[in-house]
């Protein structure tokens, strides 16, 4: 029984440690960030780039009403190589990640199109989480899809530090009670505001973000979500993975 615990254990961390040696033996970016491969240069490898691109590609610029005054659009569902890249500018704070993402904002469609004055701002974390983390994600993604729509980004929203969850382990009725009164205004906006985040899941904090923004004489707010997470939804290359996956282990298991 502890063999078999070690030999999993092993199995399990050997990509790690293979990903480490190779990130350590060749240049930065040599190693794609999603299934470890050597890549030309990029941080994704030929078959990831793919993926991308295409995986979820029905998704890309949905609109979605969240509320009369409020249109979210999304790129990908949360799934596949948007997802794995989502998670690597999320916790292991990678910014090449947040780039990656942001081209998928070009070419932006004919029929959607921004004011001039628009001001890109983002959902801001909790200072403590920032301080822990030494980077916010959600400006890092924010900087990088202004920059790609040309229009200037600047910080329109403060959170207070409240003893908050992580809103991704609740539910609806817990993330609303979780939000309330969590973000204030950071100045006199006036402006039309494109709001930039990771993942859209209930839209619970886009909806406290609005109305926040609202309060501090925002118009015409636009949530951009970078995916979508949607219930029951796992691409066809995701699905393979798994149930590859689950054969190995139950190889491992010896019960095949
Ligand atoms: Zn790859």
């Amino acid at each position: 029984m502890k063999g078999e615990y070690l030999y999993g254990g092993w199995f399990a961390f050997l990509p790690r440690v293979k990903a480490f040696l190779l990130e350590t033996v060749f240049p930065e970016h040599a190693v794609c960030r999603v299934c470890g491969k050597i890549t030309e240069g990029g941080i994704l490898c030929g078959a990831c780039e793919d993926r991308l691109q295409t995986d979820g590609m029905a998704y890309a610029w949905d609109r979605e009403e969240l509320e009369p005054d409020l249109d979210a659009y999304t790129l990908r569902p949360h799934a596949g190589v948007a997802r794995q890249l989502v998670l690597r500018l999320k916790h292991h704070a990678e910014k090449c990640a947040a780039e990656k993402l942001a081209d998928l904002l070009l070419p932006v469609p004919e029929h959607i199109r921004f004011a001039p004055d628009t001001v890109v701002t983002w959902v801001p974390m909790p200072e403590s989480r920032r301080m822990e983390r030494c980077i916010d994600h959600g400006q890092v993604l924010a900087e990088a899809a202004a920059e790609r729509l040309n229009l200037p980004c600047r910080k329109l929203l403060n959170r207070l530090e409240t003893r908050e969850k992580p809103q991704a382990r609740l539910g609806q009725k817990a993330r609303e009670a979780n939000l309330a009164r969590a973000f204030r205004p950071a100045e006199e906006s006036g402006c039309p505001v494109l709001l930039v985040d990771d993942v859209l899941t209930t839209g619970t904090t886009a909806r406290r973000c609005a109305e926040a923004l609202r309060a501090g004489g925002a118009r015409e707010i636009t949530l951009l979500a970078f995916t979508r997470a949607m219930p029951g939804y796992i691409s066809e290359a995701e699905n393979a993975r798994k149930t590859e996956a689950k054969i190995i282990r139950r190889e491992r298991r010896g019960k095949l």
